[in-house]
């Protein structure tokens, strides 16, 4: 959905959890992941600054509603963001989008472009795999056992390389040893609900 800046920005790069709206969440968007348009044309009466926010026409990040509820009389129930007297919609899981998408935006909820889709869940994945390979190895820093048998099998590996043994079935043994040892190290990815 499109947002006008600086929201879009508030919401992917500050603390906006909420989106003011003058009519209800459709159900059929709560619980969905959604992206998060910046409008080509800001909000001159806004007053949010901060870096990342002058981002415009393009895709700059994922959310996904989580609910909604009528604003108490001055807004405050969702802290310093939330209007009075609007629809407050909740949001939950934010991600930023290191390189924001050039795309063209809409009013309300509006399906983009499939290569603009793409492009982010291209994004989505590697900053994913990212993670897990910073978690990997974090893991293994944490875990002398496992720095230890990888170690190991790579030395195994470098020596067969240099042609210092010709041991293939201990060469065999050593690219066990680092796929069991990658396997143990890598956190389970949460298993995340099919959407579309
Ligand atoms: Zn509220």
């Amino acid at each position: 959905m499109t947002i006008r800046q600086p929201w879009a920005g508030a919401i992917v790069h500050q603390t906006k959890r909420v989106e003011n709206r003058s009519w209800p969440l459709p159900a059929k968007h709560t619980g969905t992941p959604i992206l998060i348009h910046a409008a080509a044309q800001p909000d001159k009466d806004a007053e949010v600054y901060g870096p990342h926010l002058d981002v415009y026409g393009a895709i700059v990040g994922t959310a996904t509603f989580t609910g909604h509820h009528l604003a108490d009389q001055d807004g405050t129930c969702c802290g310093p963001w939330g209007f009075p007297l609007t629809h407050h919609w909740e949001l939950g899981t934010v991600t930023a989008l290191a390189e924001p998408v050039p795309c063209k935006g809409a009013l309300s909820f509006w399906t983009p472009p499939d290569h603009v889709l793409l492009a982010v869940q291209h994004q989505l994945q590697e900053a994913a795999a990212r993670l897990l390979a910073a978690a990997r190895d974090a893991e293994i820093a944490r875990r002398p056992e496992l720095a230890q048998r990888l170690n190991h099998a790579q030395g195994v590996l470098a020596r067969y390389d240099r042609h210092e043994h010709d041991d293939e079935t201990a060469v065999d043994q050593a690219l066990a040893d680092i796929a069991a040892v990658l396997a143990e190290a890598t956190p389970t990815p949460p298993t995340r609900k099919a959407h579309g």
